[in-house]
């Protein structure tokens, strides 16, 4: 097996990371950060957890890194990117946790954010010989799937050069990220969430001799949280996938590196039978979201004189202390911890960390 090192893991060793899981019959979370805070909480998480993790953001989420002040939107969701990966880079490592970095949902509208993060990987890859990101995304599933499909082509093409995945996706995920995704009608009928073996198939056929790839299928996952028994999740989706390409391409079981989308509020067991089809990956949000901002609710409200005045009308009792940014969004960053250690464990990854 390739060496696996503390910091971003890429290429061989991100591959390697992706067998072990699969092998192991574990899955490891994939969680969206927005700024220093919620990226060092969730390497402290995966320390913690003695597991490997991963790491990503939304363009919604790089734009925030960089500044919602920044002039440029573009470049702002570009250098926010690159901004969170080099203090990634040099964090994960320190912290002795390997970590995949992932950009989260593109679509066709945001093919040249993906492109100019590439391009600032091929300037890092010169420098150190290792890509800025493990892998990007490229949610081209609003398209008919040969247009899907060759346009994922050609971005993985340039990718695979530096060593670089690409995650694709085929069906459609409900609900909405960053404003990518599709609204749920309650009750309608939802047969477009649900990924069609074929076209994994074509995909395997398409990508997989240009380079390492994984797949986004939908089994009725949705972003978000919502009421449950709006949408089935049928995870035999995905053994159905695997099964077709291993008979069709002639590979060993489960060939496929599968993604679950929308992983917050998902039931412990279809989480365990996803991960027993060849799921590594399952992205979680809305859940480190609500541990952050839950855990802030309560201190602002159990100390909700400190947050109308610096002293004290009444007694000229200061509350720097209580105010103090640190004092609160520390409570975040630790109800992001504790809320992984759940995730790690329903993925069964807790122990199980490659890193070396
Ligand atoms: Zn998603």
């Amino acid at each position: 097996m390739a060496d696996v090192r503390p910091g971003v893991v890429t290429g061989e060793a991100y591959r390697a990371v992706i067998e072990a899981a699969k092998a192991g019959g574990y899955a490891l979370p994939a969680v969206n950060v927005v700024g220093t805070n919620s990226v060092n909480a969730v390497l402290e998480a995966a320390k913690q957890a003695k597991s490997d993790v991963i790491l990503q953001l939304s363009n919604g989420g790089a734009q925030f890194f960089a500044g919602k002040g920044y002039p440029d939107a573009h470049e702002a969701m570009v250098l926010g990117a690159v901004s969170c990966a080099h203090h990634v880079h040099l964090l994960a490592q320190k912290y002795g946790v390997c970590v995949a970095l992932h950009t989260d949902h593109a679509n066709k509208k945001l093919i040249p954010w993906v492109s100019d993060l590439v391009g600032h990987s091929e300037q890092h890859f010169e420098r150190t010989g290792q890509p800025l990101f493990s892998s990007h995304m490229l949610d081209l599933s609003e398209l008919p799937l040969d247009e899907n499909l060759s346009l994922s082509a050609d971005m993985l093409k340039r990718m695979a050069r530096l060593d670089m995945s690409l995650e694709i996706e085929l069906g459609v995920t409900g609900g909405e990220e960053d404003g990518i995704g599709h609204d749920m009608v309650e009750g309608a009928d939802n047969s477009h969430l649900y990924t069609q073996p074929a076209d994994v198939l074509a995909a395997w056929e398409r990508l997989n001799p240009i380079g390492h790839f994984s797949v986004a299928a939908s089994f009725g996952n949705v972003h978000g949280v919502y009421k449950p028994g709006n949408v089935q999740l049928r995870p035999e989706i995905l053994k159905n996938s695997q099964d077709l390409v291993e008979r069709t391409a002639k590979t060993g079981k489960n060939p496929l590196h599968l993604v679950f989308h929308g992983g917050s509020g998902s039931e412990p067991e279809k989480i365990a039978e996803a991960v027993s089809y060849g799921v590594f990956k399952m992205n979680i949000d809305t859940d480190t979201q609500w541990a952050f901002a839950s855990a802030i609710g309560t201190y602002v409200r159990d100390n909700d004189r400190a947050f109308r005045f610096q002293i004290d009308p009444d007694d000229g009792k200061p509350y720097k202390k209580k105010y103090d940014p640190r004092a609160w969004l520390r409570l975040g960053e630790t109800g992001i911890v504790a809320r992984l250690q759940q995730a790690f464990e329903d993925l069964g990854a807790t122990g199980r960390s490659v890193c070396a």
